[in-house]
Formats: structure tokens, sequence, C-alpha cells
């Protein structure tokens, strides 16, 4: 059994030796217990935070501790009268090959998923996230502008289109042409703008000439910069993730603009509120599954997977991910189904 740990903990960009990947045997499930056989690993920004000790609304991993992360397994052997040998289920094993539950933290994987691997993304924990985040804490109004970063991420992605299927003007902002394109012509976004290329506070202005309604936060740094001026009153800030600043050492420099920012929320009345979408909203996931998955089977929304194949190449997989390497929503592909 193929398992990675954290070997250290990183300082700023994690890199391939705070990761170490160990050889067992393969457990022995016991009684009540089943041998999960990992098939697709999630690769999420989370798991930046999980790997250092600085407070946070989870527990940090300790060192020599398995990654933790979402799993789609197959069960192998089953002790357990609720599974049967070749059951697809939801699981958080982690990365590594073979992983023993005694069925308590499973979910068993509906046969209408069009793909097992979906239950990470767009009918998973990303999915859930966009749709709640962008429904309860923005509540997007037809005819409204909603701006959204990492654009082409099952975040991202899902974000805009169900702002577009509420009859919104979706502007995208993300790293690259190529990226852009899909945005625009995979997604329907109306703009998406490449933060990479100069003058993103000027082209978001010009993108959103009647200013933004919703502001979907998962990046911070300079998207936020850019967005700030053109609030409306009564703009909905759902702050999901802050990805520019997980790998920050330090405060950015520049002056404090933390008087400039409550001025504005003052001002414009804005509503800005974090959620955590296991603690905030996990008693609203069948809501969320269900219309999800009915927009998904009528083509309603489009989704995107990049898949890597290996455990192994998991660690550079992750460290990319934070640089926006990925294109689409990231999973490693551990075994063959
Ligand atoms: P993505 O697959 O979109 O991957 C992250 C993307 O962020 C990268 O591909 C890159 O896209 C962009 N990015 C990375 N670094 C920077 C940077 N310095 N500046 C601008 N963009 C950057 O991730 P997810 O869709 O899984 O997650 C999106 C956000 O949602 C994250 O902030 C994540 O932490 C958050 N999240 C929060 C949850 C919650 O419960 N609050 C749950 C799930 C996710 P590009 O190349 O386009 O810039």
């Amino acid at each position: 059994n193929r398992s990675i740990v954290l070997a250290s903990r990183p300082y700023g960009a994690p890199t391939p030796d705070n990761f170490t990947l160990k050889q067992q045997p393969i457990p022995t499930p016991g009684q009540g217990e089943v041998l999960l056989r990992n098939i697709y690993l999630s690769l999420d920004p989370y798991m930046r935070g999980r790997m250092s000790d600085a407070p946070s609304y989870a527990k940090s991993l300790e060192i020599g501790e398995v990654m933790i992360g979402g799993t789609v397994s197959k069960i192998e052997i089953s002790n357990n009268p609720e599974y049967q040998v070749g059951d697809w289920v939801i699981s958080q094993a982690g990365w590594q090959d073979y992983a023993i539950s005694n069925g308590s933290d499973l979910l068993k994987l509906d046969s209408k998923f069009p793909r097992p691997s979906y239950a990470l993304g767009i009918l998973g924990m990303p999915g859930f996230t966009a749709y709640m985040g962008l429904l309860d804490i923005g509540q997007p109004k037809a005819g409204e502008t909603v701006v959204v970063a990492a654009a082409t991420g099952p975040v991202g992605a899902t974000v805009g289109q169900i702002a577009k299927l509420k009859g919104c003007r979706v502007v995208g902002i993300a790293g690259g042409e190529e990226k852009c394109r899909h945005a625009i012509e995979t997604l329907g976004f109306d703009v998406c703008l490449d933060h990479y290329q100069s003058d993103l506070n000027k082209r978001l202005a010009e993108a959103c000439p009647k200013g933004v309604d919703v502001y979907f936060e998962n990046v911070g740094g300079k998207v936020f910069d850019a967005v700030l001026p053109l609030f409306n009153p009564k703009a909905r800030i759902p702050v999901c993730g802050v990805i520019s600043l997980y790998n920050a050492t330090s405060l950015p420099e520049g002056p404090d603009r933390l008087p400039l920012l409550e001025s504005i929320i003052l001002k414009k009345r804005i509503r800005m509120q974090g959620f955590i979408i296991t603690d905030d909203y996990a008693h609203r996931y069948g809501e969320f599954i269900q219309q999800m998955s009915f927009w998904v089977a009528e083509g309603k929304i489009q989704y995107r997977e990049h898949l890597v194949d290996g455990l192994e190449n998991a660690p550079q997989a992750f460290i990319g991910l934070l640089e926006g390497k990925n294109f689409g929503k990231l999973v490693i592909q551990i075994a063959k189904e």
C-alpha cells in the first residue's frame, strides 16, 4: 500500500520534499470493516491549509500523517453487510492506494452519476460550494453582474454557469488565453479576462459597465483590488477562498487599506460573508445534488476535469494547483476503474 505523507511543513509554496511516498503492507479489514481500493483522489486548495500549523477552521495534519483528501473508491473486501465487493463509494481515504473503513464515513455512489469521479467535482464538494455560496449568500438576480475568478476551476466554472442560468451578466477572470476562451465558448460567460495581462483594473471596469452586484471571492489579492471600486450599493461578496494568499509568508506590501475597505462596505452597504461548505451547509446537500444532477444531465452545466495519472504524481500536481497549472477539476487517477 503506497501512501503519501506530510514530511515537513511548507514555508511559502509547497515543494516536493514536503511529501514522502511510503510503502506498507495492504491493511486487513476487521469485523464490520471494508477494504477500500482508492480509484480517484481529489486535490483541492484547502489541503495547503492543513499542511500548515497556523490556526484554522480545521485541524492541521501532523508530520508523518497521510495527506487527507476526498476519494472515490471501490469496495475490495467487505466484512460489512451494508457494502458489497465492487460497490463504488465516496470516502475520505486520503493520498493512498488502500484504506480501511467501518462504513460510517462512506456514501454509496448513486448509479445515476455520469462518471464516478464527478463525485469529487461538479456533483461533490466543489460543485456544492459553488451552488450554496452563490445562491444562498450571493443571491444573484436576473440582470445583475456577477464576477468570479479561478473561472475555469470546479468552483468558479460552476458559479458562473449557475449565474448565467439565473439571468446574470457573468464576468470571469482566469489565468491565460486558453482558459478565458473556454470560459466564454464552453461555459457561456459573457466576458473572461486574463489576469496575467496588464491593466486588469481598467479592463474589469470596462467589462462591468453597470458595476458589480455579486463578487464570488475565490482568489483575493490583485483581483479583489480590481473589483473593489466597482461595487454597486447592496452588493454581496460570498468569501469562499483567497487562493492567491495561501502560500504567502507575510502581509502584502503597501499602505494599510483596511480603512478604505471598511468605508466602502459601509457606504455601499455591502454584505461580505465567509463560509465553509462542510460546516455551514451539510444539511442542504440533498437539495444541491438533486438540482445539480438535473442540470448536468440536461447539459445545462458543463464540467471539465484535469486527470493526472498515478498517486506518485500527486505532490507535483498539487504544487501546480496553487500556481494555476490545472485546467479544470484536478483529480488523481490512482488505479484503473
Ligand atoms: P481551482 O481548480 O480553480 O484551482 C485553483 C485556481 O486558482 C488555479 O487554477 C488558478 O486559476 C487560480 N489561482 C491560483 N493562484 C492564483 C493567484 N495567485 N492569483 C489568481 N488566481 C490564482 O480550485 P477550486 O475551484 O477547487 O477552488 C476555488 C476556490 O474555492 C479556492 O480559493 C478554494 O480554497 C475555495 N474553496 C472553498 C471552499 C469553502 O468551503 N469555503 C470549498 C472549496 C473550495 P487561474 O489559472 O485561472 O488563475
